[in-house]
């Protein structure tokens, strides 16, 4: 898909969220993030460069690769596929950094071509029934989240765990208790526990129909995952160790995992992300969209990409809920789903006062 790119524009934000967000790795209360907007003529495209510790990259860093991609594609028509392939060999350790690009990239393109985003991957137009994550807190204080967010109608809940295992045990208890057998439940471990631990966890848990289990183990102890799937009857997700489509496949070759989380941050944006589920369709392998802490206008294209896909099970789509502001309308919430809008490309409408509001002074980068 070739595309004219007159000018790329990159914008850093800081948005605080509504508390501090904790998970076993660290915690934070401001989401920093780079929005991409890329000219074409009179169309624009906009996409969401998200800084993690999962892929290491920060403000500072995405600055820093997107100035090096911009200078490559300004001014030249480029294939969106290709252009992946190309800033991914140039630049392998800043995927949040090109998820970004490229997202704006086909939020372009299908503005351009008249087209959603979705319907460029041959999708259907959806509601997405999307998770709400509550961090690591005290049991009582995750009772309470679950019972604010069943309120506002979300139908899902993904607790974060990490805090030890028989606090853990508790607080996943407390929510079904609150939640009654209706309640989805999803739990993330987000690497905290040793093999056996997560096998002693997932047995403790057996009674209380827990969907997944994310990410028990470290990011790199395949051999842990593959154990702790091998040995338990909760399937088991794989996130942090999944960080593009190589990966993606030794997972469903080998088994090492049930379910693959699919984050647009860690493989490049929806070119990555669409390779990994080619994958995920040729081994028969489910698995989850999820975010980090990004806004609405990459979790709009989480959105698209979800709708893409029967294998698709999950989405984890929630992170722009967390945060003190919106900088972008188009993706609604309604009856506990995201609505995609009826606009074409991601159907997103990026309020700049609010860029420039939240603008991250970064001197010597722009
Ligand atoms: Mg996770």
């Amino acid at each position: 898909m070739e595309i004219d790119v007159d000018r790329v524009d990159i914008f850093p934000v800081a948005i605080d969220r509504d508390e501090v967000f904790r998970i076993s790795t660290g915690s934070s209360l401001t989401a920093e993030n780079v929005l991409v907007r890329i000219k074409s003529g009179n169309e624009e495209g906009w996409g969401n460069s998200s800084a993690n510790s999962v892929t290491d990259e920060t403000v500072e860093s995405i600055l820093k690769a997107l100035n090096v991609m911009r200078t490559e594609i300004e001014n030249s028509t480029i294939d969106i596929e290709e252009n992946w392939k190309k800033m991914r060999e140039k630049l392998p350790d800043d995927p949040a950094a090109l998820a970004g690009l490229d997202i704006a990239l086909y939020d372009l393109a299908g503005k351009l071509r008249g087209e959603k985003v979705y319907e460029m991957f041959q999708g259907v137009k959806d509601g997405i029934s999307t998770d709400r994550t509550i961090g690591l807190m005290t049991e009582s204080e995750t009772r309470e989240h679950a019972k604010e967010f069943m309120k506002r109608g979300f139908k899902a809940i993904k607790i974060k765990i990490g805090l030890g295992l028989m606090e853990d045990i508790r607080r996943i208890r407390a929510v079904r208790e609150e939640g009654g057998e209706e309640l989805k439940i999803w739990v993330d471990a987000n690497q905290a526990f040793t093999p056996e631990e997560s096998i002693t966890l997932c047995q403790k848990i057996a009674d209380l129909d827990i969907k997944f289990v994310e990410q028990p183990v470290k990011v790199n102890d395949l051999e842990g995952l593959k154990k702790v799937t091998s040995q338990t009857d909760i399937p088991i997700m794989a996130d942090e160790t999944v960080k593009g489509p190589e990966m993606a496949e030794k997972i469903c070759v080998e088994g090492l995992a049930d379910m693959i989380n699919i984050k647009l941050a860690k493989c490049g944006g929806l070119t990555g992300g669409r390779k990994i589920i080619d994958i995920m369709e040729e081994y028969d392998v489910e698995g989850m969209v999820g975010c980090m802490g990004e806004t609405s206008v990459s979790i709009a294209a989480g959105a698209h990409l979800f709708n893409s896909s029967s294998k698709l099970k999950y989405a984890d789509l929630d992170s722009h809920f967390m945060l003190s502001d919106n900088i972008a309308t188009g993706l609604d919430f309604k009856d506990g789903k995201l609505w995609i809008s009826k606009e074409n490309g991601l159907g997103m409408k990026v309020n700049e006062k609010k860029v420039e509001k939240y603008s991250m002074d970064i001197e010597g980068e722009l």
